[in-house]
């Protein structure tokens, strides 16, 4: 650690999303939340460029309520997510921080960290896609807003200019009783990069039809992805019946890899059983 420290040629600790702003605009820094992904990322090898650290930050650490819906602060931890009182939209996302790492991990990764290592395995891009999450960025010129699928990419790439930082992620609010599920499958129960995993975003009408689906899979392409067929097809069915819709062409935004983990085949099998399994979680 203190090699570490000795090689690292800046760190700065800003108390306000200006100030992170003005010194991004004016250096070439590496941007540091919990740092569960970055320090990892730089094991036996200095990080060769100045760190700004986000912790301290006033403000950026919270979820609370808009008028939009839901905004998740940029240095919001995953533990912050779990003790939340959050509506049963908040499920799926809940579920998924429960999964990432041990308590140790939860209590110093972020989601906005999660999201920006941009893994095709990262726990909390299902769940966050399905909700239509949108990511807000912040520079020294303003701030913009994109759709999470336009955010992530690739593997390690996301549309953050280098004077940016992700000050927040927004929620999007549905109607009352829209509940979301996730289910990861791994090669063990704890601690482990999935093999696959979904998430189902349902939101019903005054009639208790489905009026709105998020439907999202990671692990089984280079970026997580919604399954836009799925869903359009949900819509007006009785969320008792839901289990039965799922079909084997809803898969083709998916491109699964043969890995150590499991081959490509088994994942988009393994993919069709969660996605029933958590659509068939909608029947009273
Ligand atoms: C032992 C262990 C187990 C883990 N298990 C899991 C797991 O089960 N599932 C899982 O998904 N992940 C897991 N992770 C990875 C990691 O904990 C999560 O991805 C976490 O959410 C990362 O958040 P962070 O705040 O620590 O990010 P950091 O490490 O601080 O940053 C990650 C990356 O995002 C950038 N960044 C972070 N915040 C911002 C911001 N606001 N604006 C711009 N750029 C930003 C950083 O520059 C860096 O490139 C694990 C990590 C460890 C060490």
């Amino acid at each position: 650690m203190a090699n570490a420290g000795a090689a690292m040629s800046r760190f700065e600790r800003p108390r306000s999303l200006a100030e992170a702003a003005s010194l991004l605009a004016a250096g070439d820094w590496a941007v540091l939340a919990g740092g569960t992904d970055l320090y990892p990322a730089h094991v036996g090898r200095p990080i060769a460029r100045p760190v700004l650290d986000l912790s301290r930050i006033e403000g950026l650490r919270g979820i609370r309520r808009s008028d939009w819906g839901w905004t998740i602060g940029a240095t919001t931890t995953w533990s912050d997510l779990i003790r939340a009182d959050l509506p049963p939209l908040f499920d799926a996302l809940k579920a998924a921080a429960r999964e990432v790492g041990g308590v140790q991990i939860q209590n110093a990764g972020t989601v906005a960290g999660n999201v920006c290592n941009a893994s095709p395995a990262a726990d909390g891009m299902p769940a966050l896609l399905a909700l239509r999450a949108e990511v807000e960025l912040q520079s020294a010129a303003g701030s913009r807003r994109l759709p999470l699928q336009d955010f992530v990419l690739g593997p390690r790439r996301t549309a953050r200019r280098p004077a940016e930082l992700v000050s927040a992620l927004h929620v999007p609010a549905r109607a009352a009783g829209a509940r979301s599920v996730f289910l990861k499958l791994g090669g063990r129960r704890y601690l482990v990069i999935s093999i696959t995993m979904v998430a189902v975003l349902i939101e019903l009408d005054a009639g208790g039809a489905v009026a709105h689906a998020g439907v999202a899979v990671g692990s089984c392409s280079a970026v997580a992805k919604g399954l836009p067929a799925l869903e359009a097809r949900l819509v007006g069915r009785d969320p008792a019946r839901l289990g039965a819709c799922i079909e084997p062409g809803d898969l083709a935004p998916l491109t699964p890899i043969d890995d150590v983990r499991a081959s490509g085949e088994y994942r988009l099998d393994a993919t069709l059983t969660l996605l029933a399994r958590a659509l068939e979680a909608y029947a009273p």
